[in-house]
């Protein structure tokens, strides 16, 4: 992280403020590098993965300028976020709203899988911003739902994956019916030659960022998975935290709402918890931290949007109840433990549709998580769906005693951390 202030690189109150709520400190490398140019108007060139704090890199510098410049008439698209998947659209925009609570800004998502209609009813009331996959902004373009005539910026997000995906012939389109005076922000985790080519065909004397990769996973964190069902999840999360191995547990969720109902249930079994995320007041989080941090709380339910703000020592396991959507994020989740050379224990509950979550995360990080199946709740059918996915051999599998947590630290350690 950089030592440099947000309130050195040129944005307004609002979003200071904003920024203050969502407990964020200091900016990040990227944001540090990329928001002054970005308020500048000049194109850019990022590379910078997830869990770098891109998003608010783009976000911020188009919020502060499109408040900074309101416009005659009616509400016009003045900024395009284009992002390959759905959950990445719905986190960028999510971000938004975080950032630009103190603002007037209206921002919309357009993303396939679900029914256009309501779509098309958001760009009737006008949006400032939208923030779309390739192929469901294509289809709204030619319908003629969407007028991006008045655009100002343009964000390509995670250009390597829309490649990947497929997606460049849909982004060329896309990026054909912008106005040539704009501003693009292009962000890429990875620059080869056919998205520098991708750069170059849209940027204007583009300033180029870079920042190093999210940090690799603390070697002194054993990583496991439990394989169970969905509906099971709950059962088993309370189990693991009454070991008495478990002294300070944070327990990711994928959403706010995942996070408030998780830690009331918990609290009606008994656990001492309290939940943390971007909904809460600053004083609450702040408060919770706090009891956390003084052993006054035990479990402490978060998302990933305010895991970056935890800084608390001795917290001996990170359990993933929702394994992130990005594998990035894993890797900051896990990072909160195992402070100052501790040992540290992340466990992720991984069902069946998050299977391929766990082979992105293993992929990223170059590890094999240990599959701990001794547990009552362990759901066979969903490992053997897992083993099928997994590339290299398997590994012999632990079988730590029934409900006995302290036993998962040891067994399987042969393929903690093993290189792919
Ligand atoms: P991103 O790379 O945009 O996906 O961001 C990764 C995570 O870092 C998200 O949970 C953000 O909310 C969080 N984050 C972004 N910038 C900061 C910052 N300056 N301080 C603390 N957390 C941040």
């Amino acid at each position: 992280m950089s030592s440099q202030h947000f309130a050195n690189l040129g944005l307004s109150q609002s979003l200071l403020r904003a920024i203050g709520d969502a407990g964020y400190q200091i900016p990040t490398p990227i944001q540090s590098a990329a928001i002054p140019p970005a308020l500048a108007g000049g194109d850019l060139i990022a590379t910078a993965q997830t869990g770098t704090g891109k998003t608010a890199a783009f976000a911020l510098p188009i919020l502060e300028r499109l408040s900074a410049r309101s416009v005659k008439g009616p509400r016009a698209i003045r900024a395009l976020v284009l992002t390959p998947t759905r959950e990445l659209a719905l986190q960028i925009d999510e971000s938004l709203r975080v950032y630009g609570r103190h603002l007037r800004l209206r921002s919309t998502v357009l993303v396939g899988g679900v029914a256009q209609d309501p779509q098309v009813r958001a760009l009737r009331q006008g949006a400032d911003i939208v923030v779309a996959t390739p192929g469901r902004l294509l289809d709204l373009i030619d319908q003629g739902f969407v007028a991006l005539d008045r655009l100002e910026t343009f964000v390509l997000d995670e250009a390597d994956r829309m490649l990947d995906m497929g997606f460049v012939q849909a982004v060329r389109a896309i990026v054909r019916e912008l106005p040539a005076r704009r501003q693009t922000l292009f962000f890429s985790a990875t620059i080869s030659p056919a998205v520098a080519s991708l750069a170059s065909s849209m940027c204007r004397d583009p300033l180029t960022v870079s920042v190093a990769p999210p940090a690799a996973v603390p070697v002194n964190v054993e990583q496991r998975v439990m394989f169970v069902a969905k509906a099971d999840k709950r059962s088993l999360l309370r189990d693991l935290l009454r070991d008495r191995g478990v002294t300070r547990a944070l327990v990711f969720t994928r959403t706010k709402h995942g996070a408030n109902g998780l830690a009331r249930q918990l609290a009606q079994h008994g656990v001492n918890c309290d939940a943390i995320h971007a909904n809460k007041s600053q004083n609450a989080r702040q408060r919770a931290l706090a009891d956390f941090d003084g052993g006054l709380v035990k479990v402490l339910v978060a998302t990933d949007i305010v895991a970056r703000g935890i800084d608390v020592d001795g917290i001996s396991h990170v359990i993933n109840y929702d394994l992130p959507h990005e594998p990035e994020a894993y890797v900051h989740r896990i990072g909160r433990t195992a402070r100052a050379g501790n040992l540290g224990v992340a466990v992720s509950l991984c069902d069946l549709e998050e299977i391929p979550l766990l082979r992105s995360i293993e992929k990223l990080t170059g590890t094999s998580l240990t599959v701990v199946d001794g547990h009552a709740y362990h759901d066979e059918a969903i490992a053997a769906c897992s083993e099928r996915t997994r590339t290299p051999a398997p590994a012999p599998k632990s079988r730590p005693r029934r409900g006995d947590f302290r036993s998962y630290r040891s067994a399987g350690r042969g393929r903690h951390a093993s290189p792919r």
